[in-house]
This record gives structure tokens, sequence and C-alpha cells, in this order.
């Protein structure tokens, strides 16, 4: 099988290491002919400024991926970006990094849920019913966008719960109608295995994925990306096994990326 990663980062997010051409030369090295950088998206107000890059790197972001591509001929190197979805910014999204910026991809992720009026960080607290209702929700909305070419780690609620209940089956079954519906692969991410692990009275587990999640994902029509999720060079192909066992392991499909980027988008300048 093809190495494939279509999930990474770069140090501009605040929280990862080294820039675009020292993943790809990891890459490179283990092998693999698709890579994808998907750095942490600006957000147009500035919100979240800590955890992402700024408006103003956008420009030198692009010129790393560039600099990687043409360093490492050998690998097909896309320009993505892991975007958070505000309804207001879908501009942003469509018109300006997949349209005159010619992003080859973007990735949908969920990290902040809409609750009562107010952005929630969906690290925490997803062990409350309405947590999770909005969270599901909330892809929801992410998927229907018709944005993105994946879901960034769907199960996340696996940081904030000890053990599996019938709220999560029910916010699990939400996610995987939509995933259906909407024809959105959803991604086994690899990140989760290399943080620290969810302590349990059982024993640890990795914060995600969480295999009950995939195993209902199995009862559904729908595909899998399997990624790294890398915030070190080092950890460019990290997991990439592991997730794909889980994949195996249920009889998940591996959604078929292979048109990403092959599609050379003309330049067109950007407009104020
Ligand atoms: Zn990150
Ligand atoms: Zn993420």
């Amino acid at each position: 099988m093809k190495i494939t990663n279509h999930h990474s980062h770069t140090f501009r997010c605040k929280h990862a290491q080294g820039d675009a051409v020292d993943y790809v030369r990891h890459a490179f090295q283990g092998g693999a002919s698709v890579y994808g950088i998907s750095d942490h998206a600006p957000i147009p107000d500035g919100r979240y400024p800590e955890v992402r890059m700024a408006m103003e790197e956008l420009d030198s972001y692009e010129n790393a991926v560039r600099k990687a591509q043409s360093e490492f001929p050998e690998v097909k190197v896309l320009l993505g970006m892991e975007c958070e979805y505000f309804p207001e910014f879908h501009h942003f999204y469509e018109d300006e990094l997949l349209g005159q910026r010619g992003y080859d991809y973007l990735i949908g992720a969920g990290h902040y849920t809409p609750l009562e009026g107010s952005w929630q960080n969906s690290f925490a607290n997803m062990d409350q019913p309405k947590m999770l209702n909005a969270y599901s929700r909330h892809l929801a909305e992410i998927m229907e966008s018709g944005l993105f070419a994946f879901i960034a780690h769907p199960d996340l609620f696996g940081c904030s719960n000890e053990f599996w209940n019938d709220d999560l089956t029910s916010c699990s079954h939400d996610i995987l109608s939509s995933a259906q519906a909407t024809k959105t692969p959803l991604e086994i991410n690899g990140y989760g295995m290399r943080k620290e692990p969810v302590q349990t009275s059982k024993g640890p587990r990795a914060q995600y994925p969480w295999p009950p999640f995939w195993e209902l994902a199995s009862e559904y029509k729908i595909e899998v990306v399997c990624n790294s999720d890398a915030h070190r060079p080092q950890d460019a192909l990290a997991c990439l096994d592991e997730t794909r066992l889980l994949a195996d392991r249920f009889d998940l499909k591996i959604a078929d990326l292979s048109h990403l980027g092959s599609s050379p988008k003309q330049a067109i300048p950007l407009v104020a």
C-alpha cells in the first residue's frame, strides 16, 4: 500500500516544530508518495491566535510548502490547511484559500463547539449530553459546507470520557449519518495515540481514535482517512500503521484522495 499522509503542521501554529521541508524530508526518507501539509488556518478576525498562524503568515506558509515541493519532487506535496468552521468566513475558505490561493484541500475540524451563544473548547466537557449534541450538530454543519476533504478526529470526545456510554453512541450515530449523507470521509487520527493516555479504572487508553466509534462506523457507508497529524518532523509518518490496523479491524474503506492536487490551478491575483 502507498504511504500517504494528509495531516501535518509547521512551527507557525505555535505548538508544532519545524517547517514544511523538514516534514517532507522525513516523509521522503520513510517512503511516502503523497504528503499533505495542513497547518492550523488563521481566522480572518484573529480569533484564537495562540494555536494558529496569523493572516500575515499565509504567504510565508505557502512559500514554505512550495519550497518543500521543489526540494522533494519525488513526493507529491500538497498545500492544505486544517480549518475551524465559522459560517461567516465561508467565503474566506472557498474564495481565498481554495480559490485565489489555490490550496489543494482543506480539513474541517471542530476544536471549538458552539453552545448557547458561545464557543466551547471541544477537548473538555464532552461528557455532557448538551455538549455532545452541539458537537455533532457543529460537525454536521462543517460537512454540509462542502468545503472540506475530510473531517479531523471526529471522535475527539475520547479526551473527556472515561468509558463509552449511550450518549456517545447517539452522538456518534449523528456524526456518522452526516458523514454518509454528505459523503465526507472521517479521519482516524494517530496524534491521539501519541498524546498522554486517558487513565481509566480499567487502565490507560488512547485519547483518540476510540475503537467503539469506528466499530459503529462500520454500520455506515462511509470512508476513512488515516493520518499521523504530525506536530514534529520526526512524527511525519507516525502511527500510520496503527490507524490502518484500526480501519482493517472494522473493515472500513480507505478514501481515495489521489485527485487532490492533480489539477494544476491557475494563479489568480488576489483582489483586495
Ligand atoms: Zn495542532
Ligand atoms: Zn486537530
